[in-house]
């Protein structure tokens, strides 16, 4: 049997594990955690760090082709791998995609995104650059200061009105690269995610509309009437043509904005993209006929890719530590009992012993017959867990 290998042990890791194993293949992760819950049900765990050059040339021995579950693993690495294995997606995407700099000026520069464009921004890098932003820069101010790089689930953001506020700002970020951008009033946000094998053939799935609590997704709502037709067809259409210009293989999952825009619909504007399956997309496993981690299987291993199709209406809600404490801060286990005797409840939970706020511990996906049951149920189970994002769905 042959084996298929991921840089990163996370939860996105520990559901790449599982697609490969159902198609009867082998695993092996590299991760420096002992506990990760991808090592904990792979085949193979390579303990050590991202950048061990032994580690690496073990994986790249024990396989038929490697991928990433995260964006930060150091592009070096994906480089070395790719010198005696396949490896998917490459190094140079997964540089642009690590790298708010380079991922913006590649959205701003020659790239055709069916007329989709970025936020304004600015990079700072420097002093000069910084105190080149005044408060008459009513394009840039108030904005988000981003650190370019090792950024997730809204850490490493600072929100500012001001030109002080900004110097405040970067010198608290470690006055590291980082871009500022414009704060948009956001009327939604959607991502898409696209699948494409080393042929060039791409598949995708429809847009889903997130909800984000703190800069963390919260709630996904996957079914027709999500979000109005044209946008969702552009958005698509935008991911699609990303992937194919990036020459990509593999998961890529885009983000989008919905701003206000021309007609009551709005606009939209691209966020940032993930070379990797994405959270946002977990309601594929039980609610289409192809999971995005089978996808990434499929892409990686050069089967041929099934058209996607999606079966279910469904919402995904994010279960984040906060979830494993009661209102006084003292460790429960939730009621599960009650959650799963609601119809079209589906529990992931991803193996992580600590439950930490802010942390993914796992996520629950509702699908059902119609759109209306699913709300309502999600309402039941949000209500039950004591999660934020009950008003959205
Ligand atoms: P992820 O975990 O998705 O990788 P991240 O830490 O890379 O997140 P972003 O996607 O850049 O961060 O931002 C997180 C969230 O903050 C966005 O989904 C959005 O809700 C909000 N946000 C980010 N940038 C802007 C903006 N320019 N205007 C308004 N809201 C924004
Ligand atoms: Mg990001
Ligand atoms: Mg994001």
């Amino acid at each position: 049997r042959a084996t298929l290998g991921v840089l990163g042990g996370g939860q996105l890791g520990r559901m790449f594990v599982h697609a490969a194993q159902r198609l009867g293949y082998f695993t092996a992760v590299l991760e420096p955690d002992a506990q990760s819950p991808a090592g904990l049900v792979s085949h193979h765990h390579i303990q050590t760090r991202y950048d061990d050059p032994a580690g690496l040339a073990q994986l790249a021995q024990l396989c038929q082709a490697i991928t990433t579950e995260f964006e930060n693993v150091p592009a070096q690495a994906l480089q070395t791998l790719a010198l005696t294995c396949p490896v998917a997606p490459g190094a140079a995407v997964v540089g642009i995609a690590q790298d708010r700099i380079e991922e913006k000026a590649h959205f701003t520069a020659g790239s055709d995104l069916s007329g989709v464009a970025c936020a304004p921004y600015a990079v700072i890098e420097t002093p000069a650059q910084l105190q080149a932003i005044q408060n008459d820069r009513d394009d840039l101010l108030p904005g988000i200061l981003k650190t370019a790089r090792m950024g997730y689930d809204g850490k490493g953001q600072v929100r500012v009105k001001t030109a002080a506020e900004l110097a405040a700002a970067w010198a608290e970020l470690g006055s590291v690269a980082c871009v500022l951008e414009k704060m948009l009033p956001l009327m939604a946000e959607c991502s898409v995610l696209v699948a494409r094998g080393w042929d060039g053939q791409a598949v995708s799935y429809a847009p889903q509309r997130n909800v984000h609590v703190d800069g963390i997704l919260a709630v996904t709502h996957a079914y027709e009437g999500n979000m109005p037709p044209t946008l969702a067809t552009r958005a698509r259409n935008a991911a699609v043509s990303l992937a194919q210009q990036l020459g990509y293989v593999g998961v890529l999952c885009v983000e989008f904005f919905v701003v206000e825009g021309d007609d009551e619909h709005g606009d939209l504007v691209v966020n940032e993209m993930a070379p990797r399956p994405h959270n946002s997309g977990h309601y594929t496993l039980d609610a289409c006929n192809v999971s995005q981690f089978d996808l990434q299987v499929h892409a990686m291993a050069g089967l041929p890719l099934p058209l996607p199709r999606q079966h279910s209406p469904a919402i995904m809600l994010n279960l984040l530590g906060e979830v494993w404490f009661d209102g006084n801060g003292q460790r429960r286990e939730p009621d599960w009992h009650a959650v799963l005797s609601l119809p079209g409840t589906h529990l992931h939970l991803y193996g992580k012993a600590e439950a930490r706020a802010g942390r993914k511990m796992g996520h629950l996906t509702i699908t059902g017959p119609d759109v209306a049951s699913v709300k309502t149920t999600a309402r039941r189970a949000a209500g039950l867990l004591g999660l934020p994002g009950l008003d959205a769905i």
